[in-house]
């Protein structure tokens, strides 16, 4: 049996080296391993580090992206080239503890196809950090119709099926978070205490946070167009209303002289709620037009010469 471990990285040229050791102490057994390091268009040295390692160790195994492509895509590229019978993933920071796995080896043995991991909240973590990430969760299950479980990262296993799955799905940008949710098998979930990042700091910058948030709502729904459209119907009934009770002062009362306020406000209300589901819709549409282009979801500027080129997907 083989054992893939996937390891998206940007930026993380003092952790690789760590990474990999911490690895391979808690995969130990009978099993073939391989651990495939995925170099997200690094601006530091991570694919020299990744080279230099590859050549001390015939386990490790790596492919550079040809420019910062984004951490799910740079994951995506490792389920592609990962061959194991099932695929480990996790973070290149250790904040995704890699004691957790012979666990999650082991409820795969017992029949599991996704073993997935869901952090406890945690004091340690910065306040702003966990402040964002329930917020999104929060938002996300008001406005999608998957239900998205606080806290489940990607750290998690996959058997072969389900890579193969993911694989075969033509999503130009997939949230992987949602898609292994929504994909069904059987499925376990495993609680930890996340670590403090060994070195460095976070890559996940706000922009790129909210892209991430963006992607994970308008890929899994379309309930923000349902309430673009109630937030529009509302308006305009209360519009109506309005233009009934304006027409009334004009003909029937003598005090026409309406004042501006209520003028500009309904103005201004009516231009927002405009301009939102614009927004909203222009969001999707975006996603439409990149969809259509059918532009591959990362390049590859070099691998390891242990690495076979994937094989096209089913
Ligand atoms: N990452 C990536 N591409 C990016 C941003 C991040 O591959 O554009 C990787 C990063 O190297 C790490 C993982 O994604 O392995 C999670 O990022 P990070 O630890 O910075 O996020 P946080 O834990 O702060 O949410
Ligand atoms: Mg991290």
């Amino acid at each position: 049996m083989k054992i893939s471990v996937v390891v998206p990285a940007y930026n993380e040229e003092e952790n690789l080296p760590e990474v990999a050791a911490r690895i391979k102490e808690n995969l130990t057994g009978r099993y073939e391993r391989e651990l495939i390091f995925v170099d997200d268009g690094s601006r530091d040295d991570t694919g020299r580090v990744l080279r230099e390692m590859r050549e001390q160790d015939e386990e490790i195994h790596y492919v550079l992206l040809s420019r910062n492509f984004g951490h799910q895509s740079a994951l995506r590229a490792g389920l592609d080239y990962a061959s194991g019978d099932c695929i480990i993933s996790l973070d290149a920071d250790l904040q995704h503890p890699p004691r957790l796995i012979p666990e999650l080896l082991g409820h795969w043995l017992a029949g599991f196809d996704i073993v997935y991991t869901q952090r406890r909240d945690d004091e340690k973590l910065p306040w702003l950090k966990r402040r964002t990430s329930a917020a999104f969760y929060k938002l996300m299950n008001t406005l999608s119709s998957v239900n998205f479980e606080p806290g489940t990262a990607d750290y998690r296993l996959i058997d072969r099926r389900v890579a193969d799955v993911v694989r075969a799905s033509p999503d130009v940008e997939l949230f992987l978070r949602g898609f292994i949710h929504w994909v069904g098998f059987r499925q376990k979930r495993v609680e930890y205490t996340p670590e403090p990042r060994f070195r460095g700091t976070t890559k996940y910058t706000l922009g790129k946070m909210v892209q991430l948030a963006l992607s994970g709502i308008t890929s899994f729904s379309v309930r923000p167009l349902h309430f673009a459209t109630l937030a529009g119907a509302i308006v305009s009934v209360l519009a109506f209303a309005y233009a009934l009770y304006a027409l009334y002062v004009t003909f029937f009362t003598t005090r026409a002289v309406v004042g501006w306020s209520s003028v500009l406000v309904s103005v201004l209300f009516i231009g927002g709620i405009q301009l939102l589901v614009l927004g909203i819709m222009g969001e999707y549409l975006g996603r439409l037009f990149m969809q259509s282009k059918q532009r591959p979801p990362y390049l590859v500027r070099e691998t390891d010469d242990g690495l076979p080129r994937p094989p096209a997907p089913l």
